[in-house]
């Protein structure tokens, strides 16, 4: 080393040191950040560009202590040469961040640094970018600067706004918690870039001097790579952990080197190593599975917010799906009970009297219609049993009243296939017994409906009785309706009560049906507390059916 360069570091200010011992400590920060996801393009970059920022750091503590040497010419000269290199670096830097592209990366950087290294061939020439005039006469002497300066700022400003162009289009895109993240970065890049580009690229062109170089450096670059590291640790908070958990067994292996240094005798030595060795698996494997432990947490937490996002859809296709139930529930069924009165009221002869072919026709579109609605009925309750919406309206229902009214209404069913309906309330010896239970009205007459409804649908000849009774200590009351048709097996008996579940060959008596409405009978009984059952003597041997609920009163 001459001794004029020996000089300059001579020359160099505590406050120098101070800046080169800061930067290295950053570097270090942002090494130990990047060292936690080696594989992380973006965080590779990102230490590049510290390295760079200490490098001009570097190169600029040099500057300041060679002034009036005859090394400012060169000094400046490479000073500003690697300045150049931070807006590329910090480009690249945020374009792996903001835009995950690996593809196009190389081309990229070629692109960017290539134009760069055109540009630089400016520095060949001393002055043509910048320079240094010797102050005369004891004057203090000058930067200076020449023409392929202005392509030199353009090019470091323009990549500096397009990295600040791909954090704004980030930030437009992104939601949630990396949402808050890019707009404190962005906040903090707007502010430290501006104090970086002010300090260190527009001021030495206005005073000619490095005058306010360390407040663009510090308070611009510095603060930029410190913050940044912050937001990252805010974050990523977990991630901390082992960051301290390495920083800890760093410092325990690197005080145990130290020690075997001092050591004299050589067993000691010998236990020493060994003991430092030891520590060292046993500190690997204590960084390991701290890291282990934080991966298996980091893991659960993106599960969570996986779940979080199914259940959330989940909930928007529920609701579609009420919502196409209750457009079903009056598109299809509305009209679909007007068509059934209009037909009774043509079966009636309230527009006339009709021809018997007429009236038989008008008789199956009744019928049909009808079918079709306890069908679409059918369909509704499934989904908002499953759905947890079918309500439930309780008061106190007097039995008697609605299944003498049934019997009246499925009279014209029971005529039309040509078979005999009675109706039986057992009132007990003395008479003038109650029927009442607590429940909801509307839901209990379906259940009675469609249990009358089958029996009719079922029996191809003969009769279907229906029977209100109470049980012996008059606690319960008992619905059954009886028949003289199809009957069946055991094994039927079991299953009809589940869903989409009909006996079998049971299509040739009745084609239309579809295993729900025993499914919905079952699940409205059990909301009262009360039993449903069928039974049978077997095929072709009549059934009947019960349904017993908590007598009132
Ligand atoms: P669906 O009548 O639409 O098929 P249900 O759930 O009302 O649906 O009935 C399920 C099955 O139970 C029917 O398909 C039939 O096999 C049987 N079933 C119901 N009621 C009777 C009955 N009274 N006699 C014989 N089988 C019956």
């Amino acid at each position: 080393m001459s001794v004029a360069l020996l000089d300059i570091i001579n020359n160099i200010p505590p406050f120098g040191f101070g800046v080169i011992a800061l930067s290295v400590l950053v570097v270090i920060f942002i090494g130990i950040i990047y060292w936690q996801n080696t594989r992380d393009r973006g965080s590779k970059l990102f230490f590049f560009f510290s390295l760079v920022i200490l490098a001009w750091g570097v190169a600029a503590v040099l500057f300041d202590a060679s002034i009036e040497t005859p090394f400012i010419h060169t000094i400046v000269v490479i000073e500003y040469f690697i300045a150049g290199f931070i807006a590329p670096a910090l480009f690249c830097a945020l374009d792996a961040f903001a835009n995950n592209d690996t593809q196009r990366s190389l081309k990229r950087y070629a692109m960017v640094y290539g134009s760069y290294l055109a540009i630089s061939i400016g520095f060949l020439t001393h002055g043509l970018l910048v320079g240094y005039r010797d102050g005369v006469g004891g004057a203090v002497g000058a930067l200076t600067f020449g023409w392929m300066f202005v392509p030199y700022v353009i090019y470091s400003v323009a990549l500096v706004g397009a990295g600040l162009w791909f954090l704004v289009k980030k930030y437009r895109d992104s939601a949630g918690i990396f949402r808050q993240q890019i707009r404190d970065f962005l906040l903090v890049f707007i502010i430290t870039a501006t104090t970086a580009l002010a300090g260190t690229l527009f001021s030495p062109v206005v005073t000619k001097t490095q005058e306010f170089f360390w407040v663009g450096y510090i308070g611009g670059a510095m603060m930029f790579l410190v913050a940044t590291a912050a937001i990252l640790i805010k974050y990523n908070f977990l991630n901390i952990r082992v960051i301290v958990a390495e920083l800890f067994v760093a410092t325990i292996i690197l005080v145990l080197i130290a020690e075997l240094f001092i050591t004299t005798s050589f067993g000691s030595l010998i236990s020493k190593t060994g003991i430092t060795i030891l520590i060292l698996f046993a500190g690997t494997f204590f960084v390991g599975s701290v890291e282990h432990e934080i991966q298996s947490k980091e893991k659960i937490a993106r599960l969570l917010s996986d779940l979080a996002i199914v259940s959330k859809r989940l909930k928007v296709l529920d609701r579609k799906k009420s919502e196409f139930l209750s457009i079903a529930s009056h598109h299809l069924r509305d009209p679909l009970t007007t068509v059934k009165g209009y037909a009774s009221m043509l079966e009636e002869g309230s527009f006339g009297q009709l021809s018997t072919p007429v009236r038989e026709a008008v008789g199956k579109i009744f019928d049909s219609s009808g079918r079709l609605i306890t069908m679409i009925s059918d369909f509704m309750d499934i989904s908002r049993i499953e759905s947890g919406d079918m309500n439930y309206v309780f008061a106190d229902v007097d039995l008697r009243k609605m299944v003498l009214e049934l019997a009246v209404e499925m009279k014209q069913y029971a005529d039309r296939a040509s078979l005999v309906i009675t109706t039986t309330i057992d009132e007990g010896l003395e008479g003038g017994m109650e029927f009442m239970t607590a429940g909801d009205a509307g839901k209990l007459r379906q259940v009675f409906s469609n249990l009358i409804d089958n029996s009719i649908k079922y029996t191809p000849r003969g009769e279907v009785s229906i029977l209100l009774s109470k049980s012996p200590d008059g606690k319960k009351v008992l619905f059954s309706v009886s028949d003289t048709g199809i009957g069946m097996t055991n094994l039927t008996k079991e299953k009809i009560f589940k869903k989409f579940s009909r006996a079998e060959g049971v299509n040739k008596v009745y084609t239309e049906g579809t295993g729900l409405g025993l499914y919905v009978a079952k699940e409205i009984v059990n909301k009262h507390e009360g039993r449903i059952w069928a039974e049978s003597k077997g095929e072709g041997m009549g059934s009947s059916f019960y349904v017993e609920l908590e007598a009132k009163g």
